[in-house]
């Protein structure tokens, strides 16, 4: 990964200063990083954390808001060394669950994959520049909402939810009319070659991202890369289905941090989701969880690796008991 310091912009779009302003002092939970308006009754605990897939710190619920948080927090572009049209933004020092979007720069426009609590006037000055504008801002699952609203306004992009997930969003009554909120169900194409897949699992609206990079235009003649650039499908898969450490296969959790694994009709029906896409490669919300080839392969043997430690194999697509 190549890093990348982001430097203050000098000029930042009006329309983003008042969306941060606006939300600068609404509250933001320290163990998750959600968002939440400012009707929130805060002597309540954050509803993502109160849900077992997450947990309240021993220390308790603690709240924080846009404004702490850039007093001594900064963004840091991490850009892949083999694709550089793949970066991840990340937070140093660190924040709640480390939430790393993705950057994904394609031909037809820019995605942003997940999202952060911190949204920073260099990011946005960054962003606002790219040679392939910003086409909108998806996220996988509720333990990234964070302050998607405030990004999708500063940024002035679409902002796709799936549906299933709606009542995670905590910001749902903040929604105004100029806001640009796509809730999708199943499948939803960005473009070309772009595409959102809802698998379920980890939530009931839980996605990934899918990039046919196959799609991609060759480079112009008088414009050529000084080294190959990756044709292969490639999926982002944030917690829908996590690329283990080793990263040479996939995990299937239910709750990450209380160690809850998927149910095995869970997996194999994300598994069916994916079955007919072409992909090679497969990365994670986090920088290092990245499959490099056979991602494909590697799911089919994780799904039988997993399912026998569950205590089940498959038998002609049923499941059948193993005897232990
Ligand atoms: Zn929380
Ligand atoms: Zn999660």
């Amino acid at each position: 990964m190549r890093t990348i310091e982001l430097e203050p912009s000098p000029s930042i779009p009006l329309h983003s200063l008042e969306a941060l302003q606006q939300d600068s002092l609404l509250p933001i939970c320290k163990a998750c990083g959600t968002q939440y308006s400012k009707t929130f009754n805060l002597t309540t605990n954050c509803k993502i954390c109160e849900d077992p897939r997450q947990f309240i710190p021993s220390t308790g619920q603690e709240w924080t808001n846009l404004y702490d948080l850039g007093q001594d927090r900064k963004h840091v572009l991490l850009q892949d060394e083999i694709d550089e049209r793949i970066s991840f933004i990340s937070v140093e020092p660190g924040f709640a669950i480390n939430q790393t979007p993705i950057l994904i720069e394609t031909f037809n426009g820019s995605y942003i994959w997940d999202c952060s609590a911190l949204i920073s006037l260099p990011l946005i000055g960054f962003l606002s520049k790219l040679k392939r504008p910003l086409k909108g801002i998806a996220i996988s699952h509720p333990h990234f909402f964070a302050t998607s609203l405030t990004w999708a306004r500063a940024l002035r992009v679409p902002l796709y939810l799936c549906e299933d997930d709606k009542e995670w969003y905590q910001r749902l009554n903040d929604i105004e009319a100029q806001d640009h909120i796509i809730w999708w169900k199943g499948e939803k194409e960005l473009d070309k070659g772009v595409k959102l897949i809802q698998c379920g699992g980890h939530f009931p609206g839980s996605s990934i991202l899918y990039w046919d990079r196959l799609s991609e235009p060759p480079p112009p003649k008088d414009d050529l890369p000084s080294k190959p650039t990756p044709v292969s499908g490639i999926i982002f898969t944030a917690d829908t289905i996590m690329v283990q450490p080793t990263q040479k296969g996939f995990s299937f959790i239910w709750s990450v941090p209380n160690l809850i694994p998927l149910r095995p009709n869970s997996i194999l029906a994300i598994q069916d989701r994916l079955k007919y896409l072409s992909f090679h490669e497969a990365t994670s919300s986090w920088p290092n969880r990245w499959i490099r080839e056979d991602a494909k392969m590697a799911l089919e043997q994780s799904v039988i690796t997993y399912l026998a430690a569950e205590g089940w194999r498959l038998d002609q697509e049923k499941l059948v008991k193993l005897i232990t």
